[in-house]
Order: structure tokens, then C-alpha cells, then sequence
């Protein structure tokens, strides 16, 4: 039951009780002015009927006297007092109004008619005597009737009195008991009040104050210890408790938004150290897979939960492709053209307000483009690809910042990573025929003979020359000399592509390295290539190139080289096969055992 609920209604119970003890008082005191008002009317009573006995008695001596001396003073004395008996017994006669009972009053008429006979019978004495008739006015006055009346008129008012007395005892016994009665009542009423004035005065304080001031200090001690999880009562009540209440809950919810704080600025440092972190490993990437394993690893730390793609731009054909993906983002990674995406389009991140109604990019699925971000990848002012975000929600909206950041690293590194490339690919293949270059060459080979020692396998060296490449250049021009070795390039390229690798060694050389293979099947090898090129039809512009052919010398590891020196094997083999008339394979084995190799047909 709500306190308000035992306040009212030990308000209004109090209230009964003290009107109730009010009104138990007044009758208390009513009982004793009616016992108040009996003892008075007694005493009227008493008084009047004694009077009037005294002067009945009075003026039946002054008769007497009157009859027997004859004095007119004695008769005056008689008249007065005769007079006063008058009004008194004319207030007798109202006294009916004051109480007394018709039975009592019928007694005391009856005694004050006696009175009257009596006196009539004086005042016929005191005439008769007036008369000289004194021996009659004596026989009336002393006579034996008239003793006996004067004794009835005593009589009477004594019983009058006496049944007066009855009832006013009665009455008085009455309103004693009543009036003690009431008066317990309202005793017992104020002792009930008082009573439970104290108990819900506990009440209310156990309730309302004790047991608030246990709780907030419970509450107190609690958030000293810095838990603001615990949850601060909510003391609605206008007191220096309520104002305590209050106090406690703004500063609970001060010292919650102060943890949140805290734990967003924790929040934010481990994000910023994990970019720190992402573009020291980006610094150290050497492909363009490394790039992305890193964004792979990094991004769903640095934006948990938000799914994501990366993109990379491709120039034949033009589309963006996606490379890597991270926390299964929705729909298909198919590629798209890039005006699909309107961050592409406007080389900044899309949309730009999170939550803004905005228009969508056209390559997202439409239950995920609500809550996407695509920021483009941008070097040097140029666009090279797009990182693009789902399930961004607006209380991710801080994150943003970091996305575009994490997309900035992304796109240097991914810029880097593509001009590494290139300039390794300038550096280390032959921008004419795509062979690897001869720089590539010195390290390819010691890792290759590093190998074969290392495995005891063996490693076969061709090297390959236009015979009479001069001529050609000499006779259909540079270019033609280009298209030559373009193609000469493409069938040394095809026929060690699964076996080994081919390299531009120089202006019409090339060179095959073949692990694995010994001098025998470095021959079969060279015969192929010696074949293709010479069933090879080329022509240059209007005119036919004519029949090209090479001369192809074989050095094989172990068998006819040690270590460095192979290449120097194959060129001398090469030598050979030159002096030889060309268009031949001479291995460096043959030179040995000086075996002539006939020209192939
Ligand atoms: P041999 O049969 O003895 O090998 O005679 P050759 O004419 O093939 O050899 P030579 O060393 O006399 O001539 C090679 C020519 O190749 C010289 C050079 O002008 C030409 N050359 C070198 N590099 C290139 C190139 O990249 N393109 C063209 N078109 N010609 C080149
Ligand atoms: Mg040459
Ligand atoms: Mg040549």
C-alpha cells in the first residue's frame, strides 16, 4: 500500500477519533450539567417547600396568637406574611416548568391546597375573632381537624421531597455513570489517536526515512567504488531525502557518462594505435596481396562489425574488381563498371552524412545500401580503386572518420604497391618481348644452382641467337627486327613456360634456364624451339621476312658446369654452334666428346 494511501487514511481515522472524543466529551459534559441542573432543581425544591412549610407553620401562629390576643399587629404580621406565602407558592406553581414530574407536582399541589384550606380557616378565625366570636376562632385554630391539616401540609411536602429526592438521586446516579462512561470512551478515543499518531509516525519514518537513507547510503558507497552500474533509487518526495536522491542520481549519471567517455577515448586510442599499427605492416608489404591480407586482418578491428570490400580498379577492361573481402558482407562481388559508384563518380566518400537521405550506389544490394559507405581509394589525385562498408549504423557514425583514414592508408599503399611493380617490372623484364631481363637473370640463376647443389639435381642452361639478325634489320628495318624477336621470344617463352624460364639476355639473345633437366632433355627442348622458329612465317608489313633461324647452345649442370660458370658453358657451345654455320644446337657436351652436329633440315 502506497504511504500516501496510510497517511490518508490514518489521517481521516485520527480525524473520527478526535471528533468522536470531541463529541463523547460534550455528552460527558451534558451528563454532568443535566446531574448539575437535578441537584439545582433540588435545592429549589427544598428550599421552597421549606420555606413554605416555615410559613405555614408561621401563619398558623400568628393566628393562634392573633385569635388569643387580638393584637392588629399580630394581624398585620399575619397579612404580610400571608402575602409572601402567596408568591411563594405562585412560584411553586411554575416550577412545573423546571423538571419536576406531574406526579411530584400533583403531590405538591396537593399539599399547598391543604396550606390554602388552612389558611382560609385562619382568616375565618382571625374574622370571627374579630367578630368577639374568640371561643369558635379558638376551637377552629386548636382544634383536632385543624392539627390534623396543619400535619397533612408537613406530610405532604415531606413525601414531595422525599420522591424528589428519589428521582434527583436517580437522575444524578445516571448522569454519573453516563458521564463516566463518556468520558472513558473519549478517553480511550484519545489514547487510540495518540496511538496511532505514534505508529504511523514509525511507519512514515521506517518508510520514508530510515529506510531511504539505508538504501542511498548503500548507494553511496557503492558509486564511491566507481560502480555505477547500480541503480540509484528514484525518490520523487519534496524533503532534504528526495533533494539527496536527486543528488546521487545526476551524479551516478555524471559519473556514467564520465565511463562512457572514458571507454570512448580508450575506444578511440586502440583504434588509432590499430591504424598506427595497419600502416607500419602496410609500409612493409611487397604485393599488392600483402596489402590486402593486411586490410583484411586490420579492418574488422578497426570497425567491428561493419562488413567490407576493396576494390581495385582495372584498365582493361574498365571496372573496379573486388580483391579481398572481410565479415561476409551482402550481396555479389561481381565486377562493375566504376560510375556504378557514385564515391567514384565524386572521388570523395559516399553518402557523405550518415543517415541523410542520399542516393544510393548502384553496385549495392538495396537491403544494404542504407547503411553502406563507399570511400574511394585515391594516389596522387587519382582514383585506383574503392573501399566500400556495410552495416554502418548512425551510432557508428565516429568510426567514419576512421574508415576514410584506414581507405587513405589503403590507397597509398595499394599506389605503392602498383608502382613497385611497375618499376620492378621495368626493372627486371624486357619491355619488348615480356622475357625476364638478364638483371633477373643473375639472381634467378644462383637461386637456381643454389637449388640443384643444394638438391642434386640437375640444371640445364640454352642459349639461344638469331643467326643473321643484322641482315634482317639491315634489310626490312628496326621494326621488323622487333617483330622478330617479338616472336622468336613468344616460342623460347612457350616451350620452357612448364620446364623453367625464359630471359632476354641481350639485343637478338635469349636464354633458358631449365631445372631438372639434364642434357638430354635440355636437347629436346632446344630442338623444339630450333623447329618452331624455323617453321616460324612472319611478315612485316607488305613484304615476307623470310626464313629465320637460331643457333642454340646447351650447357647442363653438373655434367658439363660448376657453380658460375655454366652460362660461360652455353655461350662457348653457342660459339661452337655459330663457327659451325649456324642454325644449329651444339651442346657443351659434344664439344667435349667432339661430336659434330649436323644441320637440321
Ligand atoms: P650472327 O648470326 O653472328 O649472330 O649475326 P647477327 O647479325 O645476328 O649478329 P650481330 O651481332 O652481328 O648483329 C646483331 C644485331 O642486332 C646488332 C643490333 O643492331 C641488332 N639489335 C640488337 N638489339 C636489337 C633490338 O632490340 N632490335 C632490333 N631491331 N635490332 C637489334
Ligand atoms: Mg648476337
Ligand atoms: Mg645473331
Amino acid at each position: 500500500m502506497r504511504i500516501a494511501t496510510i497517511t490518508n487514511w490514518a489521517y481521516g481515522a485520527t480525524v473520527c477519533l478526535t471528533i468522536a472524543s470531541g463529541v463523547a466529551m460534550l455528552m460527558a459534559s451534558s451528563a454532568e450539567s443535566v446531574e448539575r441542573q437535578a441537584v439545582e432543581q433540588r435545592y429549589v425544591f427544598d428550599q421552597l417547600t421549606e420555606e413554605v412549610e416555615v410559613d405555614a407553620w408561621a401563619l398558623s401562629d400568628l393566628a393562634r396568637l392573633y385569635v388569643i390576643k387580638q393584637d392588629p399587629a399580630v394581624a398585620e404580621e399575619y397579612r404580610q406574611k400571608a402575602e409572601t406565602m402567596v408568591r411563594i407558592e405562585h412560584r411553586l406553581q411554575k416550577l412545573k416548568d423546571s423538571g419536576a414530574s406531574e406526579e411530584e407536582l400533583a403531590l405538591l399541589h396537593e399539599g399547598l391546597q391543604v396550606a390554602d384550606a388552612l389558611q382560609d380557616e385562619q382568616q375565618s378565625a382571625i374574622a370571627s375573632a374579630g367578630r368577639g366570636q374568640q371561643p369558635q376562632a379558638i376551637e377552629l385554630l386548636y382544634g383536632e381537624r385543624y392539627e390534623n391539616e396543619l400535619e397533612q401540609v408537613q406530610n405532604q411536602l415531606d413525601h414531595f421531597r422525599q420522591m424528589l429526592d428519589r428521582r434527583t438521586d436517580a437522575a444524578i446516579d445516571d448522569a454519573t455513570v453516563k458521564s463516566r462512561g463518556l468520558r472513558t470512551l473519549s478517553e480511550v478515543m484519545v489514547g487510540l489517536t495518540a496511538l496511532m499518531f505514534l505508529f504511523v509516525l514509525g511507519f512514515i519514518l521506517k518508510r520514508r526515512v530510515l529506510r531511504p537513507v539505508v538504501r542511498l547510503s548503500d548507494v553511496v558507497n557503492r558509486l564511491a567504488s566507481q560502480d555505477y552500474g547500480v541503480e540509484a533509487p528514484d525518490y520523487r518526495q519534496i524533503d532534504e531525502i528526495g533533494d539527496m536522491a536527486q543528488a546521487i542520481r545526476i551524479f551516478r549519471e555524471n559519473g556514467l557518462a564520465r565511463q562512457r567517455l572514458e571507454k570512448e577515448r580508450d575506444a578511440d586510442w586502440a583504434i588509432r594505435e590499430l591504424l598506427a599499427r595497419m600502416t607500419q605492416r602496410l609500409q612493409g608489404c611487397e604485393s599488392i596481396e600483402d596489402v590486402l591480407n593486411v586490410a583484411r586482418l586490420f579492418a574488422p578491428s578497426i570497425a567491428p562489425g561493419i562488413a567490407g570490400r576493396i576494390w581495385l580498379l582495372e584498365h582493361d577492361p574498365w571496372q573496379m574488381r573486388c580483391v579481398a573481402e572481410w565479415l561476409d558482407p551482402q550481396g555479389d562481388a561481381d565486377p562493375f563498371h566504376p560510375d556504378q559508384c557514385w564515391a567514384v563518380r565524386r572521388g570523395q566518400s559516399h553518402p557523405p552524412v550518415n543517415g541523410e537521405p542520399d542516393i544510393a550506389c548502384y553496385h549495392l544490394p538495396d537491403s544494404s545500401a542504407p547503411h553502406a559507405l563507399c570511400v574511394p581509394l585515391i594516389a596522387q589525385g587519382e582514383a585506383i580503386g574503392l573501399l566500400s562498408f556495410q552495416n554502418l549504423t548512425p551510432e557508428m557514425a565516429p568510426s567514419r572518420a576512421y574508415l576514410e583514414l584506414m581507405a587513405e592508408a589503403l590507397g597509398l599503399a595499394l599506389a605503392n604497391q602498383r608502382l613497385r611493380d611497375a618499376l620492378l617490372e621495368k626493372a627486371l623484364f624486357d619491355p619488348l618481348t615480356g622475357l625476364r631481363n638478364r638483371h633477373h637473370l643473375e639472381d634467378a640463376l644462383r637461386t637456381q644452382m643454389n637449388q640443384a647443389m643444394h638438391s642434386g639435381t640437375p640444371l640445364s642452361c640454352l642459349m639461344i641467337d638469331i643467326d643473321y639478325f643484322k641482315a634482317i634489320n639491315d634489310r626490312l628495318g628496326h621494326d621488323a627486327g622487333d617483330q622478330v624477336i617479338k616472336s622468336v621470344a613468344a616460342i623460347v617463352q612457350r616451350a620452357v613456360s612448364d620446364k623453367g624460364m625464359a630471359f632476354r639476355y641481350g639485343g637478338e639473345e635469349f636464354l633458358a634456364l631449365l631445372p631438372g633437366a639434364d642434357e638430354e632433355t635440355a636437347f629436346t627442348c632446344a630442338s623444339e624451339i630450333h623447329a618452331a622458329v624455323h617453321n616460324l612465317t612472319l611478315r612485316y608489313e607488305l613484304s615476307e621476312i623470310g626464313p629465320v633461324d637460331v643457333s642454340i647452345g646447351i650447357a647442363s649442370y653438373p655434367q658439363h658446369a660448376q657453380g658460375d660458370n655454366l652460362l660461360r658453358a652455353a655461350d662457348v657451345a653457342l660459339y661452337r654452334a655459330k663457327e659451325l654455320g649456324r642454325s644449329r644446337i651444339v651442346s657443351f657436351g659434344m664439344l667435349e666428346e667432339s661430336r659434330i652436329i649436323p644441320r637440321p633440315v
